[in-house]
């Protein structure tokens, strides 16, 4: 592979390290001290990501699960040892091939859900699976280019050997949807083909957790009508030169304490703008290049994105449970039947998330020897996290009463003269008036404040919302059988190949 500046300092930090393919906490944040160029929210540009107030924390959270693969007692989850050369690798970059595999990388993907409340959507173990759906739809690159499909093997290869983050970049930026490919200023393009890579000019939105991580991994599988020289699937060093990353406004105070914020307080996921000007790819890191044919195929080179989606947002339901269950042991009004209702409505969420997990693992098939979930039902199961999840918030909000309301910060508790008279009068069942307070700060952040609207934002949307996932069922989910039953059945005319055709997509 060509050597630029992001393989070096990752070299670099990897070769001063106890193990040779994983990273420590400590080493991750030096990897992202590569000369990387962020604009933040006052306009300024950032000299030390892992120092500014808007990225600190959520660095030093993603940096306890790189931690986490040292530790004895998660080892196993957060890592594994490759056969073939006896090292330990990072469980975000093993390549799912049976359903044990499948299963690890789910243990892993609970234990970084349930240590971020899941508010990050592109955790740690999230960067792989998008270089992963390319490697399972190998052969339709293959057709285009041996070397492009190539390059996909090697940066995997690559990224296991040295504990990468990756983020998607899948949309183009948001502009006049009536305006022809040609005449979006925007578009991320190529505009200068070299013998050893091309340069790129333009943009691309809502790279999440991309300034947090190494490479960005970028499609453009969900703009059908593109012209060849926007036609791009590529890696990106995120520290490439005239790459620059703007940062939205942060959601969490970066000051805020543990107590009067138990989410927020361990920081955000950022998402950024990231602006090309004249950016040099080389060739290794190129994908797929004026390939026509590549563009549209969103489900099945994100079929495992999908799927780590949905798996992350089926842990989280099982927080919303647990925080659904507290609301009424401590409000004591478990004797209410509305309130049970209310409960069970929440149970039903994440039970049914839980079963499109379990029955798209079980459903699994092999795509060019990548284990990958039945795209039935993670798209089926997609679509009904992404609908009921605003009724999960809301009912989450409405079980807590004045709870969010009635809740005062740490200082104010610390205040001698009204600190007593609140822990006097609003003690909860079971639990002192300061205790009742924390857990309602920490709802507070899980369904109301700006946090948690930005990651209700981010479930709506970051893998397209409803109505796309809707017309995504009816194209693709196979229901001939019952169709032909019926009509069997009623003796009436077989239904004509096009028709049928419509929903009987073989993604393969
Ligand atoms: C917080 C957040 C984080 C994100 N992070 C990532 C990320 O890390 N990586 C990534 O690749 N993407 C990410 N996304 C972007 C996401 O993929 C896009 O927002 C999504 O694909 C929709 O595209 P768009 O925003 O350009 O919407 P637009 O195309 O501008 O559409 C606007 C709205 O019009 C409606 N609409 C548009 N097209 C249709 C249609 N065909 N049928 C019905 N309704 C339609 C929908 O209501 C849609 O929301 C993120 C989004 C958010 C909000």
């Amino acid at each position: 592979m060509t050597v630029i500046a992001t393989t070096n300092k990752l070299r670099e930090v990897l070769s001063k390290g106890q193990d040779p393919h994983l990273m420590t906490g400590e080493q991750y944040k030096e990897s992202l001290r590569d000369g990387r160029r962020v604009i933040d929210a006052q306009g300024n540009v950032i000299q030390d990501v892992t120092k500014h107030p808007a990225l600190k924390r959520g660095i030093d959270n993603l940096a306890k699960v790189y931690d986490s693969q040292f530790d004895p007692e998660t080892r196993d989850i957060t890592t594994f040892i490759n056969p073939e050369d006896g090292k330990r690798y990072s469980t975000g970059w093993l390549v799912p091939k049976t359903k044990e595999d499948l299963k690890l990388r789910r243990e892993m993907l609970r234990l970084s859900t349930y240590h971020t409340f899941g508010v990050f959507g592109r955790p740690n173990d999230y960067g792989s699976m998008m270089a992963m759906g390319f490697l399972s739809i190998i052969d339709k690159i293959e057709k285009e280019n041996r070397q492009y499909a190539e390059n996909v093997r090697k940066f995997i290869e690559f990224s296991q050997k040295h504990n990468v983050i990756s983020a998607d970049l899948i949309p183009d930026v948001q502009t006049d949807k009536n305006l022809p490919p040609s005449q979006k200023k925007g578009l991320l393009r190529v505009v200068e083909k070299r013998a050893d890579g091309v340069v790129l000019c333009g943009a691309k939105p809502c790279g999440s957790v991309g300034v947090q991580g190494h490479f960005a991994t970028v499609s453009t599988a969900t703009s059908p009508n593109l012209d060849p020289d926007a036609a791009l699937w590529c890696a990106v060093p995120i520290n490439s030169p005239g790459l620059t990353l703007v940062l939205r406004e942060p959601v969490t105070n970066p000051i805020s304490e543990f107590e009067d914020h138990p989410i927020d307080s361990f920081g955000e996921e950022t998402d950024n703008m990231m602006l090309f000007d004249h950016v040099f790819i080389p060739n290794e890191y190129i994908f797929s290049l004026g390939n026509t044919r590549l563009l549209g195929l969103y489900r099945e080179s994100c079929a495992l994105c999908h799927w780590h989606i949905l798996a992350r947002l089926m842990y989280r339901s099982e927080i919303f449970v647990g925080a659904a269950q507290t609301i009424v042991d401590i409000l004591g009004t478990d004797s209410f039947q509305g309130v049970r209702d209310s409960v069970s409505e929440v149970i039903s969420y994440s039970a049914s998330l839980k079963a499109h997990i379990l029955a798209s693992e079980e459903e699994a098939e092999l795509w060019n020897g990548v284990l990958v979930p039945s795209t039935e039902f993670v798209t089926a199961g997609r679509l009904q996290s992404i609908l009921h999840y605003p009724r999960v918030m809301h009912i989450l909000r409405d079980l807590s009463g004045q709870g969010l309301i009635s809740r005062f910060t740490s200082k104010v508790w610390d205040n001698p003269e009204v600190g007593p008279v609140l822990e006097e009068y609003l003690p909860g069942a079971g639990v002192s008036a300061r205790e009742k307070n924390k857990f309602f700060n920490f709802l507070w952040d899980l369904a109301c404040g700006s946090h948690a609207t930005r990651v209700a934002l981010f479930e709506n949307t970051n893998s397209t919302n409803a109505p796309v996932v809707q017309s995504e069922l009816y194209r693709s989910y196979n229901r001939k059988e019952y169709v032909d039953f019926i009509r069997e059945h009623l003796e009436l005319p077989k239904v004509r190949r096009e028709i049928k055709r419509l929903y009987a997509v073989d993604l393969k």
